[in-house]
């Protein structure tokens, strides 16, 4: 069923319209250009992550105001079914490595879990959003991924789900997909109605692909107020997901690229236990950072997880 994708979108990494300037900025396809006011940083804190809406926390990184509105920054109900190492365990199988269920500790915080054998884990979620891109940037990264045999979630564009080839891929090696919007929107300033229209045409394409619903929305910019969190919790069943560790793969670029030793630096410099990192496919230092950047999370003991729809 070939869903109507808007076209000639300009691509614009997550965290631009986090700016004082409330409208959205639009920079070029990949990579994004400087274009758009620069988020403005605290002296001293590592990547600060203006972008998060709700309270962060352990990450160094406060958003300098709430994107959302009215405030809620107490941390919503948890997700009933977040979970982690893997699925359903069948009946009557006895699995050596129990599955942890994770779920985030509200929008904007880090994965807690309520079982006790997740006392004293470290786990992360790689997120990557606007993608996928036929750059050859989404498919670096999968193949990163498949070497480290890490699992992660891609939150998917309308341009990007014009590469139904690589959404399909993405689902078929085991990641998580979401939505990202059709037009990669700030939802906080569409009527109701135009926040359907651009959740359901990239919903239809996930659960086209997947067989199944998408359980996290994740919002352009981090933004969303009430009224996005009821439309995607009432209307598909969605939670919203933000993040915690901003990789900020979209800041600080020179002509579009930017050193992928930086990206490391800035992510392992934010990294903290239950960490919900934002990432980039459609970049390609990102891409390059990848193999290096899982390596060392791995080395500080940690676990990649992911929440499944
Ligand atoms: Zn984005």
């Amino acid at each position: 069923m070939p869903v109507v994708l808007a076209a000639s979108i300009s691509l614009t990494a997550c965290s631009r319209a986090a700016a004082p300037n409330p409208a959205p900025v639009e920079v070029p396809t990949t990579p994004p250009a400087i274009t758009a006011p620069q988020t403005p940083t605290t002296p001293g804190v590592k990547g600060p992550i203006t972008e998060v809406p709700g309270q962060s926390q352990n990450t160094g990184a406060k958003p300098d105001k709430p994107q959302q509105d009215p405030p809620t920054n107490a941390p919503v109900t948890p997700p009933p079914a977040g979970g982690s190492t893997g699925g359903t365990q069948p009946i009557g199988h006895v699995d050596p490595k129990p599955i942890i269920k994770w779920h985030p500790r509200g929008i904007g915080l880090p994965l807690t879990s309520d079982d006790p054998a997740a006392q004293g884990k470290k786990v992360v979620v790689l997120t990557f959003d606007d993608g996928p891109t036929d750059t050859g940037s989404t498919v670096s990264i999968l193949e990163t991924l498949a070497a480290e045999n890490v699992k992660a979630m891609f939150f998917i564009t309308g341009y990007g789900a014009k590469h139904m080839d690589l959404v399909k891929r993405i689902h078929r090696e085991g990641h998580v997909l979401g939505p990202h919007t059709v037009t990669h929107a700030n939802l906080r300033e569409l009527s109701p109605a135009g926040v359907r229209e651009e959740l359901d045409p990239v919903v239809k394409v996930i659960e086209e692909v997947s067989g199944q619903k998408p359980k996290w929305l994740r919002p352009p910019y981090g933004a969303y107020n009430q009224s996005v969190i009821d439309i995607a919790k009432n209307d598909y069943g969605m939670e919203v997901l933000t993040w915690t560790d901003g990789s900020l793969d979209w800041e600080g670029t020179k002509g579009g690229y930017k050193d992928p030793n930086l990206v490391i630096k800035d992510t392992m410099g934010q990294l903290h236990p239950g960490a919900v990192v934002l990432m980039h496919d459609t970049l390609k230092h990102t891409a390059e950072a990848l193999p290096e950047l899982i390596k060392k999370i791995k080395a500080e003991g940690y676990e990649f997880v992911v929440l499944p729809n």
